[in-house]
């Protein structure tokens, strides 16, 4: 195929797009890419498509690969199996409801686990049809409350999702497997780094789960890395629990006047002027002596705002994110919860509360936080608040603290949450050594579902004892379009893309350059002979436009080699250039064709 630049469909533009942040959302746009239509959603133009269907394709041979199929759901979708999964509910505002003309329900899906697992049930019935797995591409509709840098967070976006169907637990191990090892595939294939890190289930279901990650600094998840080989989403990260201590012999505890103290920061320094610690009892006070009280408001996907208070140490921050992926487990229902810290009127509604003092109470007898205590307030500590510790925390007095509050022996709490920040240099959870933290996007997640949209939706086969067994599953999903802005991102310099070959618009950008029909001949006959060694050719045979502007062209639009003709071409030469590392070498025009089918066949 020889696309022409004269017949192409095609505006470049010097500018950068106002609303665009990061490197791939300006050059997709200013090369040509996409057009953004509204807030998270784009036009595909013909040389965004042309990138897009490249990697469809190599999805599609590696899901084919290890036996998937593909199918095509509709977007759009009615409420009730969402309805019986609940996740008509749980998906809160995430979601893009609509209703017909006759007031039914409907909506524009986010994922498809429902019909997925509702097609299963109405064409199969017994194990011998298992395993079974199924796989669309397919465009996929989320409210994001952040539509962000263009492709990479759309509330439009195309997503291959694939799903497993399997008669027992040994079955979706090896379809996570296959999966796993198909998903590597296509990301090496792809040319985009990954790291499959462990990941947390989320408003998913299930249990065990792992996260692609592509590296980089504008990514949204953060990371961890042991040198040991551990890695994580934060979210999924595990705190090294320290050893409950024998409280027995532990000094009462007591509250001290400390004005002027509603900081960790003023706190700690009081607290060394007041009460300072000897030597030999672990010497100056620090912030991880303190017990901090965070008070969080959770609106949960009813709409209802619950209070939440998390117990810390005075040292870590409260990472909402980890608080949102973690807390479900504590909440009346399940799903996508908005997380804020609590405002004045909240508090207000507590006036056990002391805004700057807020503690955990100073009996067990009267806790005044937790589901037991006088404010019945849900209290959630981090998993180093162990029984025998003992903190320096807000006695619910204006200006005093209590000190020596043990855990265990004067206040309780109602669970352990992982919710604080972790850091560089903590220990990973398997003892593999410190972490280290980066920050990547998320490519492509799998997850082991288990029975839960089976159950809910009633599927089952009859097993191999004539027994009804409900069917466990997995769920398997890639960004597509969000590849597409990922590969963007990571290939390119300060003059355009620089795609890899694989997913590149052209494998040849033939530049007529200059006047003069000799020039504008050789460049077709050479265009026209690339085309039949087989290659993807685009070739700029615009008239009347500057050579500059055509090489500006070539470079913005980042094909992986550029073919000039021009100048050279009295000599019988023609300049062959390598896009990412910018050598070019003039070859002699017999040996053109030769040259450039090498540079491509050896990628
Ligand atoms: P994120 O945490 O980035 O919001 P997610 O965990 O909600 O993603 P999944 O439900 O796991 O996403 O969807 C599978 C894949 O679809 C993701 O790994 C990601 O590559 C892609 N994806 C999800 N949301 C978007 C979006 N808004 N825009 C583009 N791609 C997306
Ligand atoms: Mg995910």
């Amino acid at each position: 195929m020889v696309i022409r630049l004269s017949q192409l469909f095609l505006r470049t533009l010097r500018e950068d797009p106002a609303d665009a942040e990061v490197a791939s959302h300006k050059l997709l746009v200013r090369a040509g890419y996409i057009r953004r239509a509204a807030p998270g959603i784009y036009t595909w133009l013909p040389l965004g498509l042309s990138v897009l269907r490249k990697v469809e394709e190599i999805i599609r041979q590696e899901m084919s690969a290890i036996g998937g199929q593909e199918v095509h759901f509709p977007a759009l979708l009615p409420k009730e199996p969402y309805e019986a999964t609940n996740r008509w509910t749980e998906y809160g505002e995430g979601i893009f409801r609509l209703k017909d003309r006759k007031e039914a329900d409907y909506l524009l899906a986010p994922t498809h686990e429902e019909v997925f697992t509702l097609l299963v049930k109405d064409l199969y019935s017994s194990y011998k049809d298992l395993p079974l797995s199924l796989y669309q591409i397919q465009t996929k509709y989320r409210d994001e409350a952040r539509p962000r840098a263009g492709l990479l967070r759309g509330r439009e976006f195309i997503m291959k999702d694939s799903y497993s169907f399997d008669v027992d637990d040994e079955g979706l191990d090896a379809s996570y497997a296959a999966h796993r090892e198909a998903y590597l595939k296509i990301f090496a294939r792809l040319g985009l780094e990954v790291v499959p890190v462990a990941a947390t289930a989320g408003a998913m279901g299930g249990s065990k789960s792992e996260e692609f990650l592509h590296p980089t600094d504008i990514g949204e998840d953060t990371f961890v890395r042991s040198p040991g080989g551990y890695a994580a989403n934060v979210e999924a990260v595990t705190t090294v629990v320290p050893e409950e201590i024998d409280f027995s012999n532990a000094p009462p505890a007591h509250v001290r006047n400390t004005p002027n103290t509603p900081t960790i920061e003023t706190l700690v320094e009081a607290s060394n002027q007041i009460a300072p610690r000897s030597e030999a009892d672990g010497g100056a006070w620090t912030a991880a002596d303190t017990l901090k009280n965070v008070v969080l408001a959770v609106t949960l996907p009813t709409g209802e705002r619950q209070i939440v208070v998390l117990g810390v140490p005075g040292d870590r921050a409260v990472d909402l994110k980890r608080v949102e992926a973690n807390i479900g487990a504590f909440l009346p229902i399940a799903g996508e919860v908005v997380l804020e810290a609590a405002g004045e009127e909240d508090l207000r509604k507590h006036p056990g509360l002391v805004k700057g003092y807020i503690g955990p109470g100073l009996t067990l007898d009267e806790p005044l936080l937790g589901l037991e205590g006088s404010t019945k307030l849900l209290y959630l500590v981090d998993p180093r608040v162990v029984s025998g510790t003992a903190w320096i925390t807000g006695a619910n007095l204006p200006g005093k603290h209590v000190y020596g509050l043990v855990a265990g022996r004067d206040f309780g709490w109602d669970g352990v949450i992982e919710c604080t920040e972790v850091r560089a240099g903590d220990e990973a959870p398997d003892g593999s050594g410190p972490l280290e933290t980066a920050r990547g996007i998320e490519m492509g997640h799998i997850f082991q579902l288990g029975r839960k949209y089976a159950e809910a939706l009633d599927l089952k086969v009859l097993d191999q004892n004539g027994k009804q067994v409900v069917v466990t599953m997995g769920s398997y999903g890639v960004g597509v379009t969000r590849a597409v802005a990922a590969l963007a991102e990571s290939n390119h310099d300060e003059k355009g893309l620089v795609w890899p070959r694989a997913v590149a618009p052209a494998d040849i950008h033939v530049v007529a350059v200059g006047r003069g029909d000799e020039i504008f001949q050789t460049a077709e006959k050479l265009a026209l002979e690339l085309e039949a060694a087989g290659l993807d050719v685009m070739y700029d045979d615009r008239p009347k436009v500057s050579p500059g502007v055509k090489f500006g062209d070539a470079e913005l639009i980042g094909v992986p080699t550029i073919l000039a003709v021009g100048k050279g071409l009295v000599d019988g030469i023609v300049e062959i250039k390598d896009r990412r590392s910018g050598n070019a070498e003039n070859v002699p025009v017999e040996k053109a064709v030769d040259y450039v089918v090498n540079a491509v066949r050896s990628r």
